[in-house]
């Protein structure tokens, strides 16, 4: 498994600035060997999005005799520098973004004075995207020619000289939308929301990918994966590819399956924007149900995984053509089912979470469904969550156990949770997350000295069903604020997350299945992913496809029991294992009983190991804010029902220590008694040595 740093390196007390990160220094690499890290996430050369000969200069640009005093170092010399050291970098492709910057420069326009935050020398003006395209700088940058010679031509077949005019997001009334969540209010920069729709943005996307595939990066990570999709919170996206690519969509439907508010429609020249503006919609307000939002949705979602599976296609293919192997992967934001369908395209995931609290177990259980057999990357967002706080206590020396559980917690349940090391703290809070040094090294070497303690594969009995289909309109409505604030509104009850919720919070070991509906993502239900659990919920879920009410039927015919809650779809069969249950009634949800019992409020989570042994992965979640510590709860009783009786059972805690227990067995379970449980243990079930 992946140890990820969150590896910005963004400056202490001082605003996280898109897209450039700060130049990196040697010493930075001694961090990140204490930390044991394997992969930098978010780590290298984003000034793509600001005009391809900065990036260039983040990525070979000459460092003076006074910066290298302390080190510094370009992107392409610190990769290097972690590869000696085995860590893996990625290169970040800030997809969404396209930046212009105030500037100052010499009289001669041959020297940039001051950008991004001015200081009054020189003369002012602009430098980024428009800049670069109409070669406005022709003594500090090559021109544009040089990185596309055949130049950049638009779906129309116009010549471009303006990329953020021509790639920009718009609205409704076609005016261009900016990706706010990276604009810091106190400045003069602006971001806007670009669109990979559009064919010339691809075209400008792959020119930053070569230039950090020549720096040397081990992988290429394609941020805010979704675009245009996240620029629905701004009423988007109308531009002109989008229309053409959504009349293209409705044109290529069978007649039966044309909404029928299309009835008598010319789909040849049909302009969704201005077809919802003669009928009084704008797309902001009620979005849902705004007519055709469903094919548009439908669209759009066919439409990220094209492009993202081209831009992945192609970072793959022009490594290979320079003799190297790359990993791809993007930010799969909160893992949404959006993504689903791009999870095939990537070779890790990677995922930003919508709300860091302090305590999610059931959310990375659902991360673990969705990564599959693949690693899993997680950051901590800053906005909607604990993160703000969490940096606060830590400058005061406290909160250690806290951090602690974010990174064990993830580390338990299937997932793993990254170190941040200058980590984003959102566009407002001028300061960036560096985690205790001492600190962090110590969660990591117990995470690294232990990796064989950890699998995916695990033997919980229990599975719940998050149905795409059945979840999308409840989670909308709870989720519905933008991703500055990303609020959520706890009066929404979405069936999936009390039984997750509940579950969770009563030490039960589950998995999570993710069934698609064949739309935002293929359907792969079978009866075969669910044959070895003794028990599958369905938390609400009213609607089935076919090939998902077969595998429930398969299920059951094969000795599976169903439990549902709340609304259950039509065309179920009556059967004697298919029962209903409370949302929240862990007991009825249970059938066979509970796997893991223990009076303690832990999270549990069963994993296979490659020898056969079976770990039970413990997190303590007492924490007590008066003691600023997670209460050392002592006399554990712990009842474990396992496929296969083992011998011996071992608990290795989070401060190293292993003890040997004492094991009874009774009824097909393991009795042990832990003497003590702290933040997080791993008890091992085994025949052999451990
Ligand atoms: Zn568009």
């Amino acid at each position: 498994m992946h140890r990820g740093v969150y590896f910005d390196a963004w400056f202490p007390r001082q605003h996280c600035y898109h897209p450039s990160l700060p130049p990196r220094r040697l010493r930075m690499v001694d961090d990140l060997v204490d930390y044991r890290a394997t992969v930098l996430v978010w780590a290298s050369m984003g000034g793509g999005s600001l005009a391809l000969p900065y990036l260039e200069q983040e990525a070979f640009g000459p460092v003076d005799a006074r910066s290298r005093f302390y080190g510094f170092v370009n992107d392409s010399e610190f990769i290097a520098a972690c590869h000696e050291r085995g860590i893996k970098v990625l290169g970040i492709v800030f997809e969404a973004q396209g930046w212009e910057f105030p500037v100052e420069l010499s009289e001669d326009e041959d020297e940039v004075l001051a950008l991004n935050e001015l200081r009054g020398a020189g003369k002012r003006d602009w430098m980024g995207l428009r800049e670069f395209s109409s070669n406005r700088y022709p003594k500090l940058w090559r021109p544009v020619e040089h990185y596309f010679p055949d130049g950049l031509v638009n779906s129309d077949g116009e010549p471009v000289t303006d990329l953020i005019e021509e790639c920009v997001v718009r609205d409704i009334d076609q005016q261009p939308c900016h990706a706010h969540w990276v604009e810091c209010p106190d400045r003069e920069h602006q971001c806007f929301y670009m669109d990979r729709n559009n064919p010339v943005w691809r075209e400008y996307l792959k020119a930053v990918i070569r230039i950090q595939i020549d720096a040397g990066v081990d992988g290429i990570q394609l941020d805010e994966a979704e675009l245009p999709m996240g620029a629905f919170q701004y009423g988007a996206c109308f531009c002109k590819d989008c229309m053409k690519g959504f009349r293209a969509y409705l044109q290529g439907l069978k007649p039966s399956q044309v909404d029928i508010a299309l009835d008598g429609v010319d789909l040849a020249t049909f302009h969704y924007g201005e077809w919802l503006l003669e009928r009084g919609y704008d797309f902001r307000s009620g979005r849902e149900t705004t007519p055709l939002f469903g094919d548009y949705y439908a669209f759009q979602c066919r439409a990220i995984k094209t492009y993202f599976a081209e831009l992945a296609g192609y970072a793959r293919e022009y490594a290979r053509s320079a003799g190297r192997e790359i990993v791809v992967s993007g930010n799969f934001f909160n893992l949404e089912p959006m993504y689903l369908a791009l999870a095939d395209d990537v070779d890790l995931i990677i995922t930003e979470m919508r709300n860091t609290t302090y305590r999610q177990p059931e959310w990375y259980r659902y991360v673990a469904a969705f990564a599959g057999d693949k690693d899993v990357v997680v950051v901590e967002n800053p906005y909607g969550g604990v993160v703000p706080e969490l940096i606060g206590l830590l400058a005061e020396g406290k909160g250690h156990d806290l951090f602690r559980l974010s990174l064990f917690e993830a580390a338990a349940l299937g997932a793993n949770m990254s170190v941040p090391y200058g980590s984003w703290m959102g566009s407002v809070i001028e300061d960036s997350f560096y985690a205790p040094h001492g600190l962090a090294s110590e969660i990591q070497a117990f995470l690294a000295d232990h990796e064989h303690l950890f699998a995916r594969r695990t033997v919980n009995e229990v599975a719940v069903v998050f149905s795409v289909a059945a979840t999308r309109e409840l989670i909308g409505r709870a989720d519905a604020s933008d991703n500055t604030t990303n609020r959520r509104d706890e009066s929404v009850v979405v069936p999936y997350r009390a039984v997750t919720s509940a579950l969770a919070g009563a030490a039960v070991p589950f998995d999570v299945v993710i069934w698609a509906d064949g739309v935002t993502a293929p359907d792969r239900a079978t009866a075969g992913e669910l044959e070895r659990y003794s028990t599958v919920v369905l938390p609400d879920v009213h609607l089935l496809t076919e090939a998902q009410a077969a595998a429930v039927e398969g299920y059951l015919a094969g000795g599976g029991t169903v439990v549902t809650t709340d609304r259950v779809a039509g065309g179920l069969p009556r059967h004697e294992r298919l029962r209903s249950a409370g949302r929240t009634s862990v007991d009825d949800l249970l059938p066979h009983g509970r796997q893991v019992e223990t009076p303690v409020p832990v999270a549990a989570n069963l994993q296979r190991l490659a020898d056969g042994s079976v770990a039970l992965h413990l997190v303590n979640y007492d924490y007590d804010a008066a003691a600023d510590a997670v209460r050392t709860l002592t006399d554990v009783p712990l009842r474990v029902r396992l496929p296969e009786a083992r011998r011996h059972a071992t608990v290795v805690s989070s401060d190293g220590k292993r003890t040997a227990l004492e094991v009874t067995r009774e009824d097909g379970a393991h009795l042990v008694v832990l003497d003590r449980l702290g933040v997080y243990s791993i008890v091992v079930f085994h025949d052999g040595e451990l």
